[in-house]
């Protein structure tokens, strides 16, 4: 099986903010199941497409939701003109192959199929298919990691403390200020002091956490408001329609954002 097309063919940009790339590289050595915790939007993607660049490995990534079954993630039995077939699901092709399998969002999907990657997570490096009646080894290039955002924790959605436990963890979050301008000016190709200006306002919105705002600004909003202004839209109406209205529904509180964001102009 030829797992060529998903190999990265281009660098993805990443900026570090931390030793992140340093402690990827050595979780990845030692094959270490890992977590990427962050809010949304904050470059967790990002980087471990970087990774999987710089460690030259295939990256195969499934968007984990609620309607997930232990089979989109293991594979089915399917019919076709032969009879039935089986087809390897994601995570199975990861296993016998040997890429990186990335869980995004990793809570969306019901607890009950998180446990299929517990025997994947401990020494024994298994995936047993009990449909197909067969016990998949790793392949010794496979790693795991999920990513979790702590912000969306709910007594019902939340990690399994047994599935938890077996992973080791790198906190993300928003960059600092002059990183996050940085990454706007470069994703968005606006002006360094026009990002400036961005990663001020997200600043304020982020403040508001948990103030009527379940999260501020991401990195995203602004890099998407930073590239309406690459095509000649004006600052406050690129926030308008990037950052305000996805942000919230009350019209109090977009009304509090428009006015945070014309005090930062
Ligand atoms: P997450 O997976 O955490 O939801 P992403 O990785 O998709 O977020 O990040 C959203 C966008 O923000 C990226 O597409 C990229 O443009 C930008 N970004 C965030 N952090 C970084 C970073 N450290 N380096 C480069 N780009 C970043």
């Amino acid at each position: 099986m030829d797992l060529s097309n998903y190999l990265l063919t281009g660098q993805p940009y990443y900026h570090p903010v931390g030793n992140e790339v340093a402690l990827f590289e050595a979780a990845y050595a030692a094959r270490l199941p890992m977590m990427l915790k962050g809010p949304t939007g904050c470059g967790k993607t990002r980087f471990i497409e970087h990774m999987a660049w710089r460690l030259g490995k295939p990256l195969i990534t499934v968007a984990c939701h609620e309607d997930m079954t232990a089979s989109d993630l293991v594979g089915r039995f399917l019919l076709d003109a032969e009879g039935t077939v089986w087809h390897d699901g994601p995570l199975t092709l990861s296993v016998r192959h040997g890429a990186i399998c990335y869980l995004d969002e990793i809570v969306e999907a019901r607890q009950d199929t998180t446990v299929v990657i517990h025997p994947l997570t401990d020494d024994r490096r298994i995936l047993p298919l009990e449909k197909k009646n067969e016990l998949v080894r790793a392949h010794p290039d496979f790693q795991i990691v999920i990513s979790y955002n702590p912000g969306y924790q709910s007594v019902i959605k939340d990690l399994k403390e047994s599935t938890k436990q077996r992973f080791a963890a790198l906190d993300f979050s928003y960059p600092e200020a002059s990183i996050e301008t940085e990454i706007v000016a470069h994703e968005s190709g606006i002006a360094h002091e026009d990002a400036a200006v961005l990663v001020r306002i997200a600043g304020r919105t982020r403040n508001l956490k948990g103030h009527g705002l379940d999260e501020g600004a991401s990195t995203r909003m602004l890099v998407q408001a930073g590239r309406l202004m690459s095509r000649s839209i004006p600052l406050r109406e690129a926030c308008e329609v990037a950052i305000v209205l996805p942000i919230s529904d009350d019209p109090d509180m977009r009304r509090a954002l428009t006015e945070t964001i014309a005090a930062c102009v």
